[in-house]
């Protein structure tokens, strides 16, 4: 086994590696960027070094770089993890060329499964299944159009060097041909320098079925098990499982068979994916095979009981694999989902920006959480928007996904867009659930996953009034920060009717809200509608009783910006600042004077019948003009100051008396 490797990746896939290297007694090497200098997988390495500015091509895309720093540290192996250099041949064929080991497959099988159109035809030869249609190197147009008019439309477009989803048309009618050809072609010029185009049937409900392979160099090839990842976005995957739900064992046999027959038919070695589409009559067709390990392997990981990257490292040792096939057991079922910086809202667009507030569900056997982040990393545009995979395992699907929903509901970031949300509604949605399922999932149950919730507004403009009430009398407490603005405030109980009022806007709509303290409970009122509120405040967990309901919430303050957190519901407001407040705004409508200042001004009369919001009284202080409104509707029974006087902050401005509800 190697002594050292280095890690040519970063991110969630970076720390997974070095957590197995680790494990294993493995030194690790990390390479970062100047945008990755304090990323986790740089503090977790046993050592780092720079190799360039944040853009990839010229940090973790620069194989001359990377081998020197391989030879400097003594690395005796690389790992490229998926994506950047992983499927890059000549990377491969530089490091054996610098006797440098890369952890994944030959030079030979990475080049037969570049091409999409090579690959199929390879895969033709081993007798693996193919959708039909043509692959040739023949490139002319009215060529490409008699094939896709023999395979029938819908047709597909592929680059043949394409990936993530590009240079892909589906073409509906011969109509549409030309255009989406002259399309596809240039799509594939511009992102793989390979304009070279493939087609094929296109099928319209076809689930992405994919087998997991791992090869050694002594002849031994197996697979483990299936995965489904037929949720996708643009092309691309969300959510993945495994095993595959409702395939018939035979089939799922077949498959593994094909794949394995892939493997041997370009003489793999390492990890490996093969991938099929499964069509509803349970035919399969071989699509391409990744020559690296997944983002997904860890589901793989969950049901097998194996450590795909231990496996990995083993191989590239020269090692022979851990098991044979019949030594293979699935147990349970595994879902996995990726926590992305995106905007599901805007077509998925990725998402910038500073993780303010990160918390993760708790691991467990049944929980793991694979992140490259941590709170107060930024989330750049310079790499891949992924945040997290989270995955969940249990003994069946059913309860896989009450797993997954509950560890959806746990995880809570602040700082930047993500689809938790969207991932929260996609697990509790009756059709993913029953596995109603196929590639145009997303588009199909489009108003289900999207739907705003209907939630209660003013329940939450409570919760999180309840929220700022706790959290100023906590400050105020602090016996730590006596300089704490918030310690003015320790007349707090003085007396029982006792009301503070402030605003706070969520979607644009403003809420007044005043609450009022006696010695066992808060009275909170949104608008017109009264809470009556217990809560306890520890850290950002509220343990709050709202009209008899008991249950727990988090909640994540931002200057005047708040996020609740709420089994699944992720409800944002803001506290309305007032003009005249310095910051400290502990004082905002109460009775009392807000300040030491002067009254200018007195609007109501002993005796006055005000109504909650009036302005009672004006005080200016600083230059700034201050209304003091009334909290509650009720009765002025006294007003202690005329215009002129100068009062001190804190003294009682006016009595009112609460108007109780007549019966
Ligand atoms: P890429 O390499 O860009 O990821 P793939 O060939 O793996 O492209 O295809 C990506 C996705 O496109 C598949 O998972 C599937 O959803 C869809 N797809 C590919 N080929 C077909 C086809 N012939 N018919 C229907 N959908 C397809």
């Amino acid at each position: 086994m190697f002594n050292k490797i280095l890690i040519a990746n970063r991110g969630e896939i970076a720390c997974r590696i070095i957590q197995t290297a680790h494990r294993l007694g493995i030194k690790c090497v990390a390479v970062y960027s100047e945008a990755d200098r304090n990323a986790r997988h740089v503090a977790l390495a046993d050592e780092a070094f720079l190799i360039g500015p944040a853009p990839s091509r010229e940090s973790y895309l620069r194989v001359e770089k990377i081998i020197e720093v391989a030879k400097q540290s003594g690395a005796e192996a690389v790992h490229p993890g998926y994506g950047f250099l992983s499927e890059n041949a000549a990377f491969a064929e530089a490091l054996a060329a610098n006797g440098i080991t890369f952890i994944g497959p030959p030079v030979g099988a990475i080049e037969a499964m570049g091409s999409k159109s090579a690959a199929k035809q390879i895969m033709e030869k081993a007798g693996v299944p193919l959708v039909p249609g043509y692959h040739g190197d023949d490139q002319r147009v009215d060529l490409i159009k008699r094939e896709a008019e023999r395979c029938g439309y819908p047709v597909l477009l592929k680059a043949v060097a394409g990936g993530g989803g590009k240079g892909m048309r589906v073409v509906w009618k011969a109509e549409e041909f030309e255009a989406a050809f002259d399309a596809a072609r240039r799509e594939g010029e511009s992102s793989f320098g390979n304009g070279d185009l493939l087609v094929e049937k296109y099928l319209t409900k076809p689930r992405h079925v994919e087998l997991q392979v791992f090869a050694d160099q002594h002849g031994n090839a197996v697979y483990l098990g299936d995965r489904d990842c037929s949720v996708q976005r643009r092309h691309q995957k969300v959510i993945e499982e495994a095993p595959a739900p409702n395939i018939p064992a035979e089939v799922r046999r077949a498959m593994g068979e094909a794949a394995v027959n892939a493997a041997r038919a370009i003489n793999y070695e390492g990890a490996g994916t093969v991938e099929f589409l499964y069509d509803e009559d349970g035919s399969f067709y071989f699509m391409e095979m990744n020559t690296r390990l997944q983002v997904e392997h860890p589901v793989t990981e969950l049901v097998t009981g194996q450590d795909l990257v231990e496996w990995q490292l083993l191989v590239a040792a020269g090692g022979t694999l851990p098991l044979t096939q019949e030594q293979i057991r699935l147990d349970g079922h595994s879902l996995e989902v990726r926590v992305y910086a995106e905007d599901p809202d805007a077509d998925f667009m990725p998402a910038t920006g500073r993780l303010d507030y990160l918390r993760t569900p708790t691991e467990s056997h049944h929980v793991r959480v694979d992140t490259g982040v941590v709170e107060g990393d930024v989330v750049s545009h310079y790499y891949d928007p992924m945040i997290a995979k989270l995955i969940v395992w249990d003994e069946n699907r059913e309860q896989a996904l009450r797993r997954l929903s509950q560890a959806l509901a746990d995880y809570r970031i602040c700082g930047v867009k993500t689809n938790l949300g969207f991932l929260a509604q996609l697990a509790a949605s009756p059709a993913f659930r029953s596995f109603s399922v196929d590639t145009g999932f997303i588009d199909k149950h489009n108003s289900e996953l999207f739907r705003a919730d209907e939630i209660d507004e003013q329940r939450y403009i409570a919760l999180a009034a309840t929220y700022l009430t706790l959290a100023r009398k906590q400050q105020a407490l602090n016996p730590d920060d006596p300089s704490s603005p918030f310690n003015r405030l320790n007349d707090w109980r003085l007396n029982a009717n006792y009301a503070r009022t402030l605003e706070l806007i969520h979607a644009d709509k403003h809420h007044p809200v005043t609450v009022l303290e006696d010695d066992r409970h808060y009275l909170i009122h949104v608008d017109n509608t009264e809470y009556r509120v217990n809560a306890t405040l520890d850290g950002d967990k509220l343990d709050a009783t709202l009209n008899g309901h008991r249950f727990s919430l988090a909640i994540h303050q931002q200057e005047q910006q708040l996020t609740l957190f709420h089994d699944g519901t992720v409800f944002e407001c803001a506290r309305h600042q007032p003009q005249w407040d310095d910051g400290e705004g502990q004082h905002e409508g109460s009775l009392a004077a807000p300040m030491t200042g002067t009254v200018v001004a007195v609007l109501c009369e002993a005796g006055a019948q005000v109504k909650a919001g009036d302005g009672l009284i004006v005080i200016e202080a600083m230059k700034m003009e201050q209304t003091i409104s009334a909290p509650f509707d009720g009765t002025v029974t006294e007003v202690f100051f005329v215009p002129g006087d100068l009062v001190d902050g804190g003294a009682e401005l006016i009595a009112l008396e609460r108007m109780e509800a007549k019966a």
